[in-house]
């Protein structure tokens, strides 16, 4: 019936709903892909459906525990959905409202250059408030020169717990440290980041490969075109093997779309709002020091391939990381560190929670040999209010955590900058009016 009937789109009636018209694959399903059945039932109607839908589903609150909208005790939800003006200045710095998401900002970049980005975030529906506060990185903050997003924080708006706005002048040196890489939570509310733009090439080249059976994933990003990299690939790294064919050039932009596994030729893309995956989830994250043995990385393996969905991703360190002292921000995790890893672990079942939680606990504790110690360190982006599991101490169980008490999480994510943490806290909130499971606790009047 094609030749007699409506054409481009061939239209349909959604009561009569027909998914031969095409579906949604995953919840990332893009606005293109959807629009091959979208266009069929809406018509030019279904571009506002998909901006409304946005709307009402917004991204960020991506903490990995849900503190921003769970907790045991009544608490207060702060909607900044609405401030995310993104004031884009390539020369001398940008502002962005911390209800946007990473991807908005990099939209933003690209629309206004070719030749700068940012540091921010793999997944790009993550908030700026809290993972930039928490530190935050990505493919380009390693070996040239840039260091984490928190790094490139140049000034910031904050209300205070007095209600005052204040900015990186008023609110002071210790505060206006606290917040690039302490979280933002403990401290007030972040209204904006002014944040320094990095230089990129033109063009950068990617590289991904998969081995099947184990599912290994080797993805890289380089700062240069293929034809300067492949020689100094081939002689600096010989052993690697790489294959030519899984080399591909793009412009940055389109480098953060590739990895975020979405079409590298939908910019627009980047403007949508939803969630990705909706599972569950649960990940712990670990530093490490000293090459892993042999015997250790059999036994990961061997822990890693007993479930299906489980992850690692093990991300380096070194270049502009360890250039940058640890007590420089709030981040700790610089220097000696060789790289860090996050294990994950899924599952759509609630009735699997139990046992997917106690695998990772058992890899979780099978890796004590071979990673940081005393303290054992986690990355404060990568929430985990079991990291004390077998007493469960890793959480403020009321607010009056005292210092040692939250010494056991709080040394981890922080190391030797937790207590400026604490006194900062001290100072600024000593009534702990802004406090969750993980909130900095303050010391007792009259110790500041
Ligand atoms: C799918 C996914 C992918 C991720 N990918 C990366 C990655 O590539 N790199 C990386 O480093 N991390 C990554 N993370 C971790 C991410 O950085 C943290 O989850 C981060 O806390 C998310 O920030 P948010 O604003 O989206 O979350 P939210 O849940 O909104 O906030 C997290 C915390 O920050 C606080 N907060 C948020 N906004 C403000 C504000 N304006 N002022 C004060 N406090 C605030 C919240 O109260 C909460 O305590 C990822 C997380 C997920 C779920």
């Amino acid at each position: 019936m094609a030749a007699y009937v409506s054409k481009c789109p061939r239209g349909a009636y959604l009561n009569s709903r027909d998914l031969d018209l095409g579906t949604n694959k995953d919840a990332n399903t893009s606005y293109a892909q959807a629009s091959i059945w979208g266009l069929s039932y809406f018509k030019n109607n279904f571009r506002r459906l998909a901006q409304v839908k946005t709307l009402v589903d917004p991204a960020g609150a991506h903490d990995y525990e849900g503190l921003s909208y769970v907790s045991e005790t009544p608490f207060i939800i702060i909607d900044l959905f609405k401030l995310r003006s993104i004031d884009i200045d390539i020369e001398e710095s940008s502002w962005v409202e911390s209800g946007a998401t990473i991807r908005e900002f990099y939209y933003a970049i690209a629309k206004k250059s070719k030749v700068y980005g940012f540091p921010g975030g793999i997944c790009h529906t993550i908030g700026v408030g809290g993972h930039i506060s928490g530190g935050g990185f990505d493919t380009l903050f390693g070996n040239y020169h840039y260091g984490l997003a928190a790094d490139n924080i140049l000034d910031a708006k904050i209300v205070d717990i007095n209600g005052r706005v204040l900015d990186g002048k008023s609110m002071g040196e210790d505060l206006f440290w606290a917040i690039r890489g302490g979280g933002g939570s403990s401290f007030g509310v972040i209204l904006a980041w002014k944040l320094r733009l990095v230089p990129v090439p033109p063009s950068v080249t990617v590289y991904r490969e998969s081995k099947t059976i184990e599912q290994v994933i080797f993805d890289f990003l380089f700062l240069e075109t293929f034809e300067k990299l492949l020689p100094w690939m081939q002689d600096n790294f010989p052993d690697l093997c790489l294959d030519q064919t899984k080399f591909t050039e793009m412009s940055w932009i389109e480098s953060v779309l590739y990895f975020a596994g979405l079409p590298s030729n939908e910019v627009d893309v980047l403007l949508q709002r939803t969630q990705p995956s909706k599972r569950f989830f649960k990940a712990k994250s670990d530093y490490v020091t000293e090459p892993i043995s042999e015997a250790g990385l059999e036994d990961l393996w061997q822990r890693m391939l007993q479930l299906e969905a489980s992850e690692l991703i093990p991300t380096p360190y070194g270049g502009r990381m360890s250039e940058i002292s640890a007590s420089e921000t709030p981040f700790p995790h610089r220097k000696g560190n060789l790289f860090e890893i996050q294990y994950l672990v899924f599952w759509n079942d609630d009735k699997e929670t139990e046992k997917n939680i106690g695998w990772l606990r058992r890899l979780y504790a099978s890796m004590a040999p071979y990673v940081s110690k005393s303290p054992r360190a986690a990355y404060l982006n990568y929430r985990d209010l079991d990291l004390d599991f077998q007493q469960d101490l890793g959480r403020n169980h009321d607010a009056n955590t005292s210092y040692a008490q939250a010494s056991i999480w709080g040394l981890k994510y922080f190391k030797g900058n937790f207590r400026r943490l604490v006194h900062v806290k001290t100072l600024v909130d000593p009534g702990n009016f802004l406090r969750n499971e993980q909130s900095i606790p303050v010391l007792p009047s009259g110790q500041k």
